[in-house]
């Protein structure tokens, strides 16, 4: 049986109160780190706990701050990116709403081992509850002396302030999110530079997802040893999976980096609906590319996942059975980029308006025999030809579906009607 270690307080009465947080040991790694350790050995020890982002890059954490110039003369920045726009990925908001004082203690951690004293957090505007729980753990820390000037009688001193977003889910991207913050209208940058030299306001920048923050405290507290000791050596650590679609138990569990989808799917979230069986399973959200229901004996790790043709992503697991038309799905996933889609480049913008097109004729009994081609050569147009990775996700996803429920497009197109319906 795993402990939780990054949901251990989210079924705590008021868990999200300072109180609380403390009581469980809350800011001992703060103070640990601020009193033990210089900035560099922060990054040390980052490195070697092997922690990899958990926002669907899977970027070694420790390394990425390394990248941070030490005397650039300007301001540095920590922006915590909680935009979590990827549909089936509900993580970040949970661990915001149920315990934000975790997170502001691994973001005050990781401000001190980059050297900024000033961060933002990148909140989805829809999310109500959460900014107003993190507003009020801001206010509870600067009250206690967790953040504000010369925390804890150190030399470090740390503010973080909240910055809603419109509903753009391309604000997820780092340097769209970057742009969006300095009230411009978000769109990815050209890289290099990159946002570790020249991000928000020109400035060295470090942009961390939620989830990979909440893992500072705990490797600072319980060392970088335990941490590389769960799951695969490569991406270690714990992880939250969001469990959601046609299964018994969806929900948000925590579990062992690695573990397998068939055993998350079938006994952690009690498998199929009664009479039904599991078709497919999308392991990270909507950009990973849907694995048919025979390929499910996958570890549930960046570099698995990666060797069977999918991804990790944002660890946003959609189980879908067999009543469930995969035209239709991919129609949605589909339109959903294209809705998305920020319009910067040509093979994205075209290329997904066209897609969802011919899907639509398709999925309405329309389609002709030339259109699994069109799709495919879409596919090939629009992967490896795009500024950022939507336009990769959306050619990937749609790709798979291709692959592997070839069939169901072409009842579509022979029977001229959905066979589903
Ligand atoms: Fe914008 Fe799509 Fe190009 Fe990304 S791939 S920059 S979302 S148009």
């Amino acid at each position: 049986m795993f402990e939780p270690v990054l949901l251990r307080n989210v079924d705590a009465p008021d868990g999200h109160l300072l109180a609380n947080y403390e009581a469980g040991g809350g800011y001992r790694a703060l103070a640990k780190a601020l009193g033990e350790h210089t900035p560099d050995e922060i990054i040390d020890i980052v490195k070697s706990s092997n922690l990899r982002g958990r926002g669907g890059a899977g970027f070694p954490t420790g390394m990425k701050w390394s990248f941070v110039p030490k005397r650039a003369g300007k301001p540095k920045y920590l922006c915590c990116n909680a935009d979590e726009g990827e549909p089936g990925t509900f993580k970040d908001r949970i661990l915001m709403e149920r315990d934000p004082h975790q997170l502001i203690e691994g973001m005050a951690i990781s401000a001190y081992a980059i050297g900024a004293e000033t961060a933002y957090v990148y909140i989805r505007g829809e999310y109500v509850l959460a900014i107003h729980r993190l507003e009020q753990a801001i206010g509870e820390a600067h009250a206690k002396g967790y953040l504000g000037r010369r925390i804890l009688g150190s030399d470090f001193s740390f503010i973080v302030h909240i910055h809603c977003g419109a509903g753009a889910y391309i604000c997820g991207e780092e340097t769209a999110m970057l742009d969006s913050l300095e009230g411009k209208r978000a769109q990815p940058r050209l890289k290099p530079p990159f946002p570790a030299v020249e991000g928000l306001y020109a400035s060295p920048t470090v942009i961390n997802n939620v989830e990979t923050l909440v893992c500072v405290p705990h490797i600072v507290v319980r060392g970088f040893e335990w941490f590389r000791g769960i799951g695969p050596v490569k991406s270690p650590g714990p992880k939250l999976y969001c469990l959601s679609g046609q299964v018994r138990k969806p929900g948000l569990y925590e579990l062992p980096m690695g573990i397998q989808l068939r055993e998350l799917v079938e006994e952690y979230a009690g498998g199929p609906l009664p009479g039904r069986k599991i078709k497919a399973v999308i392991p990270g959200g909507v950009s990973a590319p849907v694995i048919p229901e025979r390929g499910l004996d996958v570890g549930m790790d960046f570099d698995s996942l990666s060797a069977v043709g999918s991804m990790l992503g944002s660890a946003g697991v959609i189980v879908i059975d067999d009543s469930t038309c995969m035209v239709k799905v991919a129609t949605r996933i589909i339109e959903f980029f294209h809705h998305e889609s920020c319009g910067k480049c040509t093979p994205c913008r075209e290329g997904l308006n066209w897609a969802v097109k011919v899907l639509r004729r398709i999925e309405a009994g329309q389609g002709a025999p030339g259109d699994l081609e069109q799709l495919k050569t879409l596919c090939k147009g629009i992967f490896g030809n795009t500024f950022c990775a939507l336009g990769d996700g959306a050619a990937m996803g749609l790709r798979a579906a291709l692959e592997h429920f070839e069939h169901e497009f072409v009842a579509h197109i022979e029977e001229r009607r959905c066979p589903f319906h």
